[in-house]
């Protein structure tokens, strides 16, 4: 399948840097600690597969997220995203506390 033009227009470059400078180029995921260098632009919403600029393509449907970010929720063909979209960051501290800021672990005992 040929690559969508629509990534290689000047409108796609602006908008992911807009996207980037607002995001303060890094990943959005809390606790994300993946080296800036591995950033993309992902669509929030999915965009139509047109080589033209859609409604999808502006900065309130953008977000950055570290290459490994992006793929755990890679859109399938069927449009679902992996994992149903949550976006955690997976591992562990040396002494076992999870690297997810949301994890239950972190939330205060009542
Ligand atoms: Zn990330």
């Amino acid at each position: 399948m040929a690559r969508n033009t629509y990534y290689r227009s000047p409108h796609w470059r602006a908008l992911k840097k807009a996207t980037h400078e607002r995001d303060g180029w890094r990943c959005i995921v809390p606790g994300c600690q993946t080296p800036t260098h591995r950033l993309t632009c992902d669509h929030i919403k999915r965009r139509p597969n047109v080589d033209h600029p859609t409604a999808y393509d502006v900065l309130s449907n953008t977000r950055t997220l570290c290459g490994n970010h992006d793929v755990r929720v890679k859109e399938l063909s069927s449009g679902k995203r992996r994992q149903g979209g949550r976006l955690i960051v997976m591992g562990a501290r040396e002494d076992g506390t999870p690297l997810d800021p949301n994890h239950p672990w972190h939330r205060p005992s009542t």
